[in-house]
């Protein structure tokens, strides 16, 4: 048992972790030797779309691959969003606490600093889902929809006018 045993592409792994630069500097001398045979870096079929370094088939594979990949981080961001969104109207509740309405519901600062606190946070209304998970559901929040909202946000704008 030894060397001999492993395979070629053992011993290629292994080399590879044990000289990353150099690595590197192979992998690039073989892609500038594709390029010199005029043959694609990622197929290694006859390439002549110069100046395009991969050849058009590989180009449109590597874009679809790409294409999908971000695809799936959306849908996997979105699929988080929504669970964060289910987690807050689980826990405050799933209608409006001024009307009882059940649309458009928003998540309210109870003591009006949403948007200093979003600041803090970095903007996004999503960031305030996750802290206010990780925070384990602070009693400084509630669920407003859009109008209710809207309207406490102007009575108290009005009220912070000169004090009487
Ligand atoms: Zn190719
Ligand atoms: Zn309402």
């Amino acid at each position: 048992m030894g060397n001999q045993v492993k395979s070629n592409k053992v011993r290629m792994a292994e080399w590879r972790a044990k000289y990353p630069e150099r690595d590197k500097a192979s992998q690039h001398q073989r892609y500038l030797k594709y390029l010199a045979e005029n043959r694609c870096p990622q197929c290694k079929q006859p390439n002549d779309s110069y100046p395009i370094t991969i050849c058009v088939a590989c180009r449109a594979k590597k874009k679809e691959l790409a294409q999908r990949r971000r695809s799936q981080e959306a849908n996997k961001k979105r699929t988080r969003r929504r669970a964060r969104r289910e987690a807050i109207l689980e826990h405050y509740g799933r209608c409006c606490v001024f009307c009882g309405s059940t649309e458009s519901l928003e998540l309210d600062h109870i003591n009006n600093d949403g948007r200093e606190h979003r600041e803090q946070l970095g903007g996004a209304s999503d960031r305030t889902y996750s802290w206010v998970i990780k925070n384990a559901f602070p009693a400084t929040f509630q669920v407003l929809c859009q109008p209710c909202n809207y309207n406490k946000f102007r009575g108290s704008a009005q009220s912070l006018g000169p004090a009487t």
